[in-house]
């Protein structure tokens, strides 16, 4: 069924003037010195970089991997240093996601993993609202993430002000918050979801209504797939909500037999023209087990690349959107990160208990 309602900040006349925060970034400790790498290519870097650029050949030129291997073995080096993991989301470049990331995967996977980690150190290549999670969920330990501005139209799109103004409208409606959200957000709310596991958590809560936010596209698409009522908010995607279904149709004109997938993050005329919508993890598992010959992906750019360099059977066919917070995250801010043990990830440890239940409920939910 469409959704019940959307709100969005016009709706609230008391609604504070306050944009949306995330926690602060505490400055760079004063880590204990470590040697700065040579970053020469030499035939020790090419020896030791030579099973990972098999991995990556398909997806980046050997004209260019002299440039990129020197920062990719200091990286594997300094990890083991500094006692490090390196968690990379499925939007970042091939050479993180395939050169330095121990885990990779989508929110909840991360999400999962990141309860796991024996290192000391996490690193958290991807956006800010994901360090915040790995943060909640491993408060001892120290994370880090390499370039504390990269955010998302998503986590910016709502306060916690906003999700207490919400319930005070609509009162007793339970509330499921993407984990697209600061902590400041997922200390106000009932359970958090992700792309992965949304309907399953909105139906858990066993109510005839819920309040789903922020993404208004992917509150669309539970909807569509549950009979709970489902109240919005006006957040969008800044990468999923470019694409069209005009854009999809000219592929499809183009070659029949291509097959389609999409995120449940784009617009509705974008999943109607789409032969699968699924969660990052769940496209790729879909394309493991099908393996189409001629592959349009409708998400974030790099995955096409890091699925392509497991499968390159698979021609993978894209209009290209990229994150651009995703790619503030480089091999060469990740090598200062783990040098200089910065930017560290802080939350306030009372905000933080709140918020780690309601991630904590969904992770609980999948077990
Ligand atoms: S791709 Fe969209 S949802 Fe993901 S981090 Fe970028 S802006 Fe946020």
């Amino acid at each position: 069924m469409p959704i019940a309602a959307i709100y969005g900040p016009d709706d609230f006349a008391n609604r504070p003037q306050d944009q949306a925060t995330s926690s602060p970034v505490a400055p760079s400790r004063t880590a204990p010195a470590l040697p700065r790498p040579s970053l020469e290519w030499t035939s020790d870097v090419e020896r030791a970089t030579a099973p990972i650029y098999a991995r990556l050949k398909h997806v980046i030129p050997p004209i260019e991997w002299p440039l990129m291997a020197p920062t990719v073995h200091a990286i594997n080096e300094l990890k083991r240093a500094r006692n490090a993991v390196i968690l990379a989301h499925n939007y970042q470049a091939p050479e993180i996601f395939h050169g330095v990331a121990d885990i990779g995967g989508d929110s909840l996977q991360l999400a999962v993993e990141a309860t796991r980690v024996k290192a000391d150190v996490i690193v958290q290549c991807g956006v800010h609202f994901m360090a915040e999670t790995s943060k909640l969920l491993n408060p001892e330990k120290t994370v880090l993430i390499p370039d504390s501005r990269a955010g998302c139209s998503l986590a910016a799109s709502i306060t916690g002000a906003d999700v207490r103004l919400l319930r005070e409208r609509l009162p007793g409606v339970p509330i499921v918050a993407y984990v697209n959200t600061s902590a400041e957000v997922k200390a106000e709310v009932d359970i958090c979801c992700t792309s992965s596991n949304a309907v399953q958590v909105v139906e858990s809560l066993n109510a005839p209504s819920v309040i789903f936010l922020p993404d208004r596209y992917l509150a669309t698409y539970v909807a569509s797939k549950t009979n709970v009522k489902i109240i919005a908010w006006k957040g969008a995607c800044e990468v999923h909500e470019r694409f069209t279904g005009d854009e999809l149709r000219a592929f499809r004109d183009a070659d029949p037999s291509v097959q389609i997938i999409a995120h449940p993050e784009c617009p509705p005329d974008v999943l109607a023209e789409a032969d699968f919508t699924g969660s990052t993890a769940h496209m790729i598992n879909w394309v493991r087990q099908r393996r189409p010959k001629r592959l349009v992906m409708i998400t974030e750019c790099s995955m096409a690349d890091n699925v392509r360099a497991e499968l390159p059977d698979v021609e993978i066919l894209r209009p290209c959107n990229l994150c651009p917070h995703m790619k503030r995250i480089t091999l060469s801010n990740i090598m200062e990160s783990l040098l200089t043990l910065g930017e560290e990830v802080t939350i306030d440890p009372a905000l933080a208990q709140r918020a780690r239940r309601s991630v904590e409920r969904m992770i609980n939910l999948k077990n």
